[in-house]
């Protein structure tokens, strides 16, 4: 394959996964337009799936401001919108599985008792000390689910970032699929849901690298096949942090739509040309598609 030239994947099946935590900004339109250019290109299917699973981070209206949004920037998707919180059932049936499998126990550790051991000699900050494994909480007893991971190791390949490890135990420990509030974590829910929608292709940004190696494991366990990955550099505010609304991530203002998507073409390494910044998004879209080289983006030491 030419090392400028694009990935073309036939059968491609690629998604947005926006969480509805508030309306799209510059760092999610860099996710959305990077996923729909890669789809596009590559003639393949876009779906667009509101990953609605944990209302107390969510915000009202904010589904539907996306969802606008993207109409108006003219990145379309194909089929309906699908909204995650309609698919619980998939996601139990999901863990019974893995509950049949013995991947998964109880856990009634709460976040407190979990940092204060973690902190003693021998513990790794962060790493689930393994505590319920060695006892057996009564059903009735308030209690998250969590996956076994000791000796997992996991190799991946991702298209901007190469290949990959993770040895699970050490780097993530065993972790939540299912919470003690009653919610389906994220790990469970995108795993399930990338399968059900036959995703070949997975492009979303870097803040979710370290995601992949229990995305991969989990589709392991429960035999689906493994999406190829591709992770988008994040952009980061003044302060070096991500962009988001909690640092201060400003809503894309309607009237500047397509300055912000020559921006975002340009944040992608894709040098547009000068002459295509005030053209309209319909025209920066064509050009972007047919032009599209996601190889900048990986030669551009993005790591
Ligand atoms: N819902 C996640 C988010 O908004 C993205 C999930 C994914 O692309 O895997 O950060």
């Amino acid at each position: 394959m030419d090392s400028q030239g694009p990935d073309l994947f036939p059968g491609y099946i690629g998604r947005f996964a926006p969480s509805p935590t508030g309306p799209l900004h510059f760092g999610s339109l860099v996710t959305a337009l990077g996923s729909w250019l890669d789809a596009r290109a590559n003639k393949g299917t876009w779906l667009l799936r509101i990953e609605d699973i944990d209302p107390p981070r969510e915000h009202p209206g904010a589904a539907d401001s996306i969802i606008r949004t993207l109409d108006a920037l003219g990145l379309h998707w194909d089929g309906d919108v699908v909204y995650q919180g309609q698919r619980l059932a998939y996601f139990d049936q999901a863990l019974e599985l893995l509950a049949k499998k013995q991947l998964v126990y109880r856990c009634i550790c709460s976040r407190k008792s979990i940092r204060k051991i973690s902190r003693k000699p021998g513990h790794t900050a962060g790493i689930y000390p393994g505590t319920c494994l060695r006892r057996t909480p009564e059903n009735d007893q308030a209690h998250s689910l969590r996956i076994k991971t000791s000796g997992v190791r996991i190799e991946y390949t991702d298209r901007t970032y190469g290949e990959l490890t993770e040895n699970l135990a050490t780097e993530c420990g065993d972790f939540i699929l299912k919470r003690r509030d009653g919610l389906h974590a994220y790990q469970l829910a995108v795993v399930v849901d990338d399968f059900r929608q036959a995703i070949t292709h997975v492009v979303r940004g870097a803040d979710l690298l370290d995601n992949t190696g229990r995305q991969a494991y989990l589709q392991s366990v429960l035999g689906y096949p493994r999406p190829v990955y591709m992770h988008l550099p994040v952009v980061l505010n003044s302060a070096g942090k991500k962009l988001s609304k909690q640092t201060g991530a400003h809503p894309l203002a309607d009237t500047g739509l397509s300055d912000s998507l020559f921006s975002a073409l340009t944040f992608l390494r894709q040098n547009p040309p000068a002459g295509l910044s005030k053209a309209p998004n319909t025209e920066i879209l064509e050009w972007a598609v047919s032009n599209w080289r996601p190889s900048l983006i990986r030669h551009a030491g993005v790591a």
